[in-house]
């Protein structure tokens, strides 16, 4: 139960939480926001004020574009002092996406930012929406002792964890269970109980303004390898005219063929100033290029270690580095040191 006197604004963005079965099609489509309030009674019920905004029209999220990260993050950067903390309704496919990016978007986050949604419309008997926002209402509004709140984070809470939003990836498009975080550990359990693991919540270093930003340079590329894959593939996207950035997603801890060609193509498109950032396509475990020769061939083609990112807090972060009009040197730099907690780095 989120403590009186506490305040929370739902910012609902679309996705099926929101969503009904057309009558005649049998699709499920966005439906008006008045539908939450319908079936969740309990929402007036709570002790937080609670206020909505809506998208208009909500939005599937495969539908999600940086300019929709914008409108979030100047929805909360406006409402930043009236309250205690945010939840963000959303589609499951790219919440991923959307939590990376607003965790580098809204730098000096004191407050909590829930994204959450559901496998099941809320209308359905069975849906998980209802728990999933109540919970969020309930860890969006959570306060320390002394008042702070007990997450400063962007999340994403499902079913019944809550995990910082850089790390997660959607892994089930039928269980509730949606979400994982792989690489860091959760920031709480919900169950009867929620049982926060104080230690791997990010504590803010300074009592700055949040700061929002809003540049994003979305000209990357995502590259995943296979056997086979054809030179022709690999020269074809490395030359896409005005790329910055490539995503290149190899094999186990960061291992890619050794053939001279594909050497070469990433070794000319880093000298022509493409960052090359080396993530793992496997979900846990970390980027080690210098563990096997395979791995060491890219690291002297100048390409950067993604060390334990997902592809989509790669992804983002360059789009909200190259937005910074970064040289790729510095780009390359920062793609290695954490900013919002999204990558482990190796103690050395
Ligand atoms: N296609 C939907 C969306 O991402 C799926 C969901 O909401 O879970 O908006």
């Amino acid at each position: 139960m989120s403590p009186q006197n506490t305040s929370v604004l739902i910012i609902y963005t679309g996705g099926t939480i929101g969503m009904i079965q057309n009558a005649e099609t049998g699709a499920l489509e966005t439906f008006n926001f008045e539908h939450l309030h319908t079936h969740i009674p309990e929402l007036q019920k709570s002790y937080c004020r609670i206020d909505t905004i809506q998208f208009e029209p909500p939005i599937d999220s495969s539908d999600m574009e940086p300019d929709a990260w914008r409108k979030i993050v100047k929805i909360i950067s406006d409402n930043y002092d009236q309250y205690n903390g945010f939840v963000i309704l959303h589609g499951t496919d790219t919440m991923a996406y959307t939590a990376s990016a607003l965790s580098f978007m809204l730098e000096n986050l004191a407050k909590p930012v829930i994204l959450t949604g559901s496998q099941l419309p809320i209308s359905v008997l069975r849906t998980d929406g209802k728990e999933n926002l109540m919970t969020s209402i309930e860890i969006a509004t959570a306060q320390n002792p002394d008042g702070t709140p007990v997450v400063p984070e962007v999340c994403i809470l499902f079913e019944n964890h809550l995990m910082r939003g850089n790390r997660t990836t959607k892994l089930n498009a039928e269980n509730f269970n949606a979400f994982r975080s792989f690489n860091y550990p959760v920031l709480a359990d919900a169950g009867i109980h929620i049982k926060y693991k104080y230690g791997a919540i990010h504590k803010p270093e300074n009592d700055l303004p949040l700061e929002p930003h809003y540049l994003l340079d979305t000209r990357i590329a995502v590259l995943k390898l296979f056997p086979g894959i054809h030179e022709n593939v690999v020269a074809a996207t490395l030359a896409i005219e005005g790329l910055r950035a490539v995503v290149l997603e190899t094999y186990g801890s960061g291992n890619a063929p050794r053939r001279k060609w594909l050497l070469r193509l990433l070794h000319e498109a880093s000298k022509r100033g493409i960052v090359i950032v080396n993530v793992s396509q496997c979900c846990a475990g970390t980027v080690e290029m210098e563990r096997y020769e395979t791995g060491y061939h890219l690291l002297q083609s100048g390409i950067v270690s993604g060390y334990d990112s997902t592809t989509e807090s790669a992804v983002t972060k360059l789009m909200f580095l190259l937005g910074h009009g970064y040289s790729p040197e510095k780009i390359r730099e920062l793609m290695k040191q954490s900013i919002a907690g999204e990558i482990t780095i190796p103690e050395s």
